[in-house]
């Protein structure tokens, strides 16, 4: 636990629990905790309750994989967008960041990891199932290969390519926008848009 000498333990405790978020140092903590002890008991508890039924109130859509309230996200709930273009994505946070810059009007496949045999995260451990069944339905016509820019991110990329080499769908990386290493969660909502637009159909030599 950080020290501050004298501070009370209820206090202490919050410090403590808000310093493990990410980009949280000890006093950014402490200025927060004494901002929240300034506040109404209220809005307090409000924060609190949000806090406390989080974990209760997110789930996953049912369709793509995404973060979703209910059986469905709400990219998949809009009736206005294109079903037939599918944004392959690897992590849920992937597809907030993709949002963010407005000009994806696909659906999107989250599928929670990216191929790693070290970490032992192969295809059965992966979303592939729903992704099966939807290229199956014959809804989509073409795959953005969105995964990182990282070896495991690549080789997932051909993975994919692959596996649906013998299907009617037309698949297709993001550019090079992308940094080398880069996970999709570090870029600005511009570099990720060009990069959605500037996708490259896949080379079915390379595959
Ligand atoms: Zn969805």
């Amino acid at each position: 636990m950080h020290h501050f000498p004298g501070m009370p333990l209820p206090l202490a405790q919050l410090v403590e629990q808000l310093s493990g978020l990410p980009g949280i140092g000890p006093k950014t903590a402490m200025r927060l905790s004494l901002n929240l002890l300034s506040k109404p008991e209220e809005e307090v508890k409000q924060l609190a309750g949000t806090l406390a039924g989080l974990h209760q109130a997110m789930g996953f859509c049912s369709r793509c994989g995404s973060f979703a309230e209910h059986q469905h996200c709400t990219v998949c709930d809009q009736v206005r967008r294109d079903g037939s273009v599918v944004c392959v994505v690897e992590h849920p946070v992937d597809v907030l960041m993709l949002e963010r810059g407005q000009g994806f009007s696909g659906h999107y496949h989250v599928l929670h990891g990216r191929l790693s045999p070290v970490d032992g995260m192969g295809a059965e451990q992966l979303n592939f199932a729903a992704l099966d069944k939807r290229v199956e339905s014959g809804v989509i016509q073409e795959l953005i290969l969105a995964t990182s820019a990282t070896v495991d991110g690549e080789a997932t990329a051909h993975f994919i390519a692959r596996r649906y080499s013998t299907s009617d769908v037309k698949v297709s990386r993001i550019a090079r926008g992308v940094p080398e290493g880069g996970e999709l969660e570090y870029l600005d909502e511009y570099t990720l848009a060009r990069a959605l637009d500037q996708r490259v159909l896949w080379e079915q030599t390379s595959v």
